[in-house]
């Protein structure tokens, strides 16, 4: 067994130099250095905005999709989209660990991994044949590989396993979120932009539960409105196209009098919301950009071209204790989870009974 780097630059095939992340492929060998963790794949989760855009790409075609996803994975050693740049997360059972290891690990655990899949050594071995590529998760068999400083959680057993996966998959929005409003003390006025969604919802119930002044949720149509309203975490909710500035402008000023938000959160799946966010956000406020299809240039020469003075943040995926912050909201708050249940799909089957 050889020597691991605590972050994983052992794996790294091409370019020689980067990061995992970074790399254009990594080598998923089975054989573990005395620093890392093998785990059994069981099912990934990929992230939305690959997904979608796959999906997208592909016309809806889930055979298409599939196909692309194992053509990434069997290509780069990972699932690391190469059009969006996301990735994603998976569950599986530990099936070996090195004896250096510092993740707390044991052999037969259950987890959930909380680094992306854009850096993460992964090999599919089932082809996806469970998989009909029209859903974010996906039933899988393989094998992925943790380093030293990967982060990984030990799945709750009072949850689903695939309801576990969603939310731990987004589960940095609503530290991220809590940490902000913290930062800022109270009477602060917060904007979630996708808010039906999962990271939305989760951002909504954090502004919630950190005492936010006032709460307001933008959706794209009326039946995530009346998903939003049965949830109950926003005191306003407007319908719009995140894409479209002026509109999104418009109806955030209606709906707070002119004042923007103190903190806006972009969780949509899909490129085009940074002016949008910048235009409801008010003079000294913050913009988290959770989704990953935020293109960093819009952002910043947007807010530049439009005098926009407010501090904009990269939603990293990684707060501590995000894990068990998220995974709280949803045990704590039946509305909540029952809009992740509407949005991980009816037809998903709870893990306890399916086959692995
Ligand atoms: P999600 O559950 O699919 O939610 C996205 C929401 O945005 C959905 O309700 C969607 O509506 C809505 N939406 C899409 N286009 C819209 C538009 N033009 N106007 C208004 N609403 C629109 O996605 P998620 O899992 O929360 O992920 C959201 C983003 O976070 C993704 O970009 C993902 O890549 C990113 N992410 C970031 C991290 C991180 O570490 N920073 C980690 C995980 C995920 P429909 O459902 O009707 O399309």
């Amino acid at each position: 067994m050889s020597k691991g780097s605590p972050v994983g630059s052992q794996r790294v095939v091409s370019p020689a130099g980067t990061l995992p992340q970074a790399a254009d492929r990594l080598d998923p060998n089975p054989e573990i250095a005395d620093d890392e963790v093998r785990v059994g794949v069981e099912r990934l989760n990929l992230d939305a905005a690959s997904f979608r855009q796959l999906s997208t790409a592909h016309g809806g075609d889930g055979a298409a999709v599939r196909a692309a996803v194992l053509d990434i994975v069997e290509r780069r050693g990972k699932m690391h989209n190469p059009v969006t740049g996301s990735g994603g997360m998976l569950i599986g059972t530990v099936e070996a660990v090195g004896p250096d290891s510092p993740l707390g690990l044991a052999v037969g655990d259950k987890i959930a991994t909380l680094v992306s899949l854009t850096l993460t050594p992964l090999t599919i071995t089932d082809g996806l044949a469970r998989w009909d590529g029209r859903s974010e998760q996906v039933p899988a068999a393989g094998h992925a590989i943790l380093f030293g400083r990967s982060i990984a959680a030990v799945l709750p057993s009072d949850l689903p396993e695939h309801l576990a996966l969603a939310v731990l998959d987004v589960c940095g929005a609503p530290a991220l979120v809590r940490r902000v409003l913290h930062r800022r003390g109270p009477g602060a006025t917060v904007a979630v932009i996708g808010a039906a969604g999962k990271s939305g919802s989760l951002s909504l119930a954090a502004a919630r539960d950190t005492g936010a002044k006032a709460t307001l949720g933008l959706v794209r149509d009326e039946i995530e409105a009346a998903q939003l309203r049965r949830l109950g975490h926003a005191d306003h909710i407007v319908v719009a196209d995140a894409t479209d500035p002026l509109a999104v402008a418009r109806k955030v000023d209606a709906a707070l009098d002119g004042r923007g938000a103190d903190v806006t959160v972009v969780c949509v799946d899909a490129p085009g919301c940074e002016h949008g966010a910048i235009l409801a956000t008010a003079d000294g406020g913050t913009i988290v950009f959770f989704s990953m299809a935020t293109s960093f240039p819009a952002a910043a020469l947007g807010a530049e071209g439009l005098a926009a003075d407010v501090e904009m943040l990269i939603g990293n995926g990684y707060v501590p204790g995000h894990a068990a912050y998220a995974l709280a909201l949803v045990q704590g708050d039946p509305r909540l989870k029952e809009l992740f249940i509407g949005r991980v799909g009816a037809h998903e089957q709870p893990a306890e009974t399916e086959e692995h």
